[in-house]
């Protein structure tokens, strides 16, 4: 998978899935900016590892709940390597808790970063991606809570199935310029977002899976290059990446 001459916008790419989708674009030859929206060290390691395998990147940081944030995220992306091709929106947070318990603002934290931060930067990279006339990528991270839902998820639960639905939206809206726009589920990824679950839940979900392991931030990594390096005739789709957890 060829990705020279390139560039990839991940979100939130300074750890967990970000990051390895970040280092799988880059390993493919893409030029990539690493977004974060907290630790700059952590995001300029991965810059620094990059860049020791030959490749180009550049950190910024926005929060993706910020429309303007995005704006500027996107103009310092195309202001440095001139234009755009591939945007990961990656960044996501989880403030689990029953619905009958869960505060206000645990709702609308997880809409505003994981569905209008989509929304966010979709609309902020848009015009440039069309202007380029060259085509383009638009992947998704969303989750299998957001197709079967999860207990103590409602908000994420919601936030994902927009993002799903917004996915396939923008897939018809915008397939005629050749941007292809889709979305990944991953299941229980062993990354920061899951570590702070219980041996008890990992248990329970292990259970679940037929491939027998908790899956890594790589597995969604290699689907995110397919869908942004090849895959040219796919759009508007979901691809599960869960072991078989929600089968
Ligand atoms: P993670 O917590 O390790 O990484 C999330 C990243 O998003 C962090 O770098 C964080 O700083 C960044 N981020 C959070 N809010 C942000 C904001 N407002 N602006 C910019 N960046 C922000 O978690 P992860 O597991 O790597 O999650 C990555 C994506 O995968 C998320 O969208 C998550 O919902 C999704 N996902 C994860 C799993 C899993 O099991 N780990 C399962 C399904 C979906």
């Amino acid at each position: 998978m060829d990705l020279t001459g390139k560039t990839a916008l991940v979100t939130g790419a300074s750890r967990g899935i970000g990051r390895a989708a970040a280092l799988a674009l880059a390993g493919a030859g893409a030029a990539v900016v690493i977004n974060y929206s907290t630790n700059e060290t952590a995001a300029e390691e991965v810059k620094t590892e990059i860049e020791k395998s030959g490749g180009s990147a550049l950190v910024i940081r926005a929060d993706v709940a910020d429309y303007t944030q995005c704006e500027n995220l996107v103009k310092g992306a195309i202001d440095h390597f001139k234009r755009i091709d591939i945007l990961v929106n990656n960044a996501g947070i989880t403030r689990d808790n029953l619905l009958a318990r869960m505060k206000h603002e645990e709702w609308q934290a997880v809409i505003e970063t994981n569905l209008n931060g989509v929304y966010n930067c979709c609309r902020a990279a848009l015009r440039p991606l069309l202007r380029q006339k060259s085509g383009g990528r638009i992947i998704n991270v969303a989750s299998v809570a957001g197709i079967h839902g999860n207990a103590g998820q409602a908000n994420y639960a919601a936030a994902k199935g927009g993002v799903i639905a917004f996915t396939k939206t923008l897939a018809k809206e915008i397939g005629s310029r050749n941007i292809t726009v889709n979305a990944v589920a991953p299941g229980f990824i062993e990354t920061e977002m899951t570590g702070v679950l219980s041996d008890e839940i990992r248990e329970q979900v292990l259970s679940r899976i037929s491939l027998g392991r908790l899956g890594k931030p790589e597995d969604v990594a290699e689907v995110i290059l397919f869908l942004a390096a090849s895959a040219n005739y796919i759009t508007g789709q979901v691809i599960s990446v869960d072991g078989s957890l929600s089968m």
